[in-house]
């Protein structure tokens, strides 16, 4: 086996272990890919119960109150800082602990609630909307889903206050995307009390600032000579923690604190272990999995506010004795970010809700609304810049500031590309292993016929049944019979590309970033349709019979339809070849 191969297999044993582990149930993603509609995970679109719905709205006009009164995003951008008492406000108005259980003094709020108060928070400053996700999202989540009872009592009452802040330190230099390659080393002392941590993480939102982090770091597999990552919480009162640079200078988000550090010999006691030893990795993606779902409500929140300031200013500013509104190629831009502000929500609002109702593997609709949402938002805010023209050059208005912060969100958090494979393999596993086991069969029957037979007619029931989308609402039954038949397409594609590529598909990113994208699209489609089926439905029983236009949604489904349809005929036409060709002779390899 060569060392390509053979690295290849290391990896694909430990994403089946890190990803795979245990029976799960089918979920919306994943069925997509078998050509299946699970509506139940979509469908009627989800709301917040009325009873916590009390308790948001008084959050929200608390949280709106404050942010009126204190935040200044322009101050926050110049000073690269915000300020202490910003932060302690937050913390008032229970921001820095919304999702704490309120026995440990947070709101208790589901995931869906956070998301709205972390849409507001979007809406105006993507620092303070980075520094709560960071703190939040994914500094304190692994304490809040891993933690146990007497962790949670020790470390949580001050950081739901912001007393004390948090911070989640996962990269190193050689551990970007590649997040299982991390080196910090976490050794065991002779007595087992504690574990000696040394190495250097960089790129950590709140390093400096944090009273607690939870640090991934490697440590032995007892009786083997395997190495594996846990988590572990590290304060910064341990001595040997070092701070090498406490706020790095950056293009971006610029109030936030991106610093990096060092551990010299820090001597971190077993029990600031989270979760089970070498189970980290997991413990990180699980984290990671809440950060995208915020990310995707502060991505909606900034392109709403690209939406008021295009709207705005088309509807003022004049040139050749018009406003720029009355333009078609203005209108197009003001149409767009519209259809994908409102595509932006519901997406938010249904990933969400799968944390909140229990879906044990969302892990692909996190990553698709991460891709998804990050995308939009850049390119609302370039059409919003375009329609300013050279006033958004400057700095007295939002948008060159908006533009700076919105380059980080497409690589944080997982980069896109990584998260586009992600989303294809992870979603086409299902699909590929009923193929092999047919094909295992075919090549040594005395396998079991049994197995191979049941793969087969699950593969064969998906591609001659067009998947039932079951809207209410008679007005939307022709884009739910779209959608049905754009699902039914997709999934013949995947089994081609299985058929066609076999395990080389690991390696093709292009046709990967097509079925990625193609399945992003049903997704966001699907949600846009549940979204406008409950706003149809709820005008209904309010006596209103009338037809309801909604024109943004209307038009993300028309747009996103023929995307789909462009992705999946692009599958078979292609410039990958010349593509491929071209890169390598720019990179001086040989294709
Ligand atoms: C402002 C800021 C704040 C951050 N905050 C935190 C934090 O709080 N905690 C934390 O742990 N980390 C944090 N990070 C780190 C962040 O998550 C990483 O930057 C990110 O994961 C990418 O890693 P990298 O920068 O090393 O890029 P690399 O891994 O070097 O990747 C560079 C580019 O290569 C391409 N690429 C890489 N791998 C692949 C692949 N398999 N297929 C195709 N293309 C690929 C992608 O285009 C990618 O953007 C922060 C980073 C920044 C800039």
């Amino acid at each position: 086996m060569s060392e390509v191969e053979a690295q290849r297999q290391k990896e694909i044993q430990q994403a089946e272990e890190l990803l795979f582990a245990g029976p799960q149930a089918l979920g919306f993603a994943k069925g997509l890919f078998h050509g299946h509609f699970v509506a139940d995970w979509v469908m009627p679109y989800p709301r917040v119960p009325a009873a916590q719905q009390t308790e948001l709205d008084k959050t929200l006009a608390e949280v709106r109150q404050f942010l009126d009164e204190h935040l200044d995003p322009v101050a926050i951008d110049r000073q690269a800082d915000i300020p202490r008492a910003v932060i302690d406000g937050l913390g008032r108005v229970g921001v820095l602990g919304t999702t704490a259980p309120v026995e440990f003094g947070g709101r208790g709020f589901m995931q869906m609630a956070n998301c709205q108060v972390l849409e507001e928070i979007g809406s105006r400053c993507a620092s303070t909307s980075v520094f709560v996700n960071a703190h939040h999202s994914i500094g304190i989540r692994a304490l809040l889903l891993f933690g146990t009872h007497e962790q949670k009592q020790k470390w949580l009452p001050k950081l739901v206050t912001g007393e004390q802040l948090g911070a989640f330190a996962l990269t190193e230099k050689e551990a970007g995307s590649d997040a299982a390659n991390v080196q910090m080393q976490a050794r065991p002392s002779p007595d087992g009390s504690h574990f000696i941590l040394n190495g250097e993480k960089r790129f950590i939102t709140n390093a400096a600032i944090a009273r607690v982090l939870t640090v991934m770091a490697r440590t032995p597999v007892p009786d083997s000579d395997k190495t594996a990552i846990t988590a572990f919480l590290v304060t910064p009162d341990m001595p040997g923690f070092t701070i090498l640079e406490a706020r790095m200078p950056k293009m971006g988000i610029r109030g936030t604190a991106t610093g990096r550090f060092a551990l010299r010999d820090v001597k971190v006691p077993k029990e600031n272990i989270l979760g089970p030893p070498g189970k980290g990795l997991k413990i990180a993606l699980t984290v990671l999995d809440f950060g995208r779902t915020t990310f995707g409500a502060c991505c909606t929140g900034a392109a709403k506010t690209c939406l008021r300031l295009a709207v705005e200013h088309a509807n003022t500013r004049k040139q050749f004795n018009k406003t720029l509104g009355e333009f078609h190629l203005v209108k197009k831009k003001i149409a767009r970010i519209a259809a994908d502000a409102y595509a932006m929500e519901a997406m938010t609002t249904i990933t969400a809700s799968l944390i909140d109702r229990g879906l044990e593997d969302y892990m692909i609709e996190t990553a698709m609304l991460k891709v998804f949402t990050t995308e939009r938002l850049w390119e609302a805010i370039n059409e919003a810049f375009q329609i300013y023209g050279g006033s958004a050059y400057f700095v007295d208005l939002p948008l060159e500031r908006m533009v700076r912060d919105a380059r980080i969100n497409q690589i944080g958090e997982g980069s896109n590309e990584v998260l586009t494979s992600f989303i294809a393999l992870v979603g086409m596993r299902g699909p590929g292993m009923e193929f092999k086991e047919i094909y295992d069969t075919m090549l040594k029957p005395s396998r079991g016929l049994g197995k191979a037979w049941t793969a087969g007619m699950h593969r064969l029931g998906a591609a001659v049944r067009i998947p039932d989308v079951p809207v209410r609402s008679a007005e939307l039954r022709s884009f739910a019979n779209q959608l049905g038949r754009l699902i039914w397409r997709f999934n013949i594609a995947v089994n081609r590309a299985l058929i066609a590529y076999r395990e080389p598909i690991l390696d093709l990113q292009l046709i990967q970033e097509r079925i990625a994208g193609a399945a992003m699209d049903l997704f966001a489609s699907t949600c846009v349709l549940s979204r406008w089926d409950a706003e149809l439905q709820f005008a209904r029983r309010n006596g209103d019979s009338g037809p309801q236009t909604n024109h943004a949604a209307d038009l993300f489904l028309r747009q996103s339809f023929r995307r789909i349809r462009r992705f999946l005929s692009d599958l078979s036409e292609n410039e990958d070849k010349a593509v491929v060709a071209t890169a390598n002779s720019a990179l001086g390899k040989v294709s």
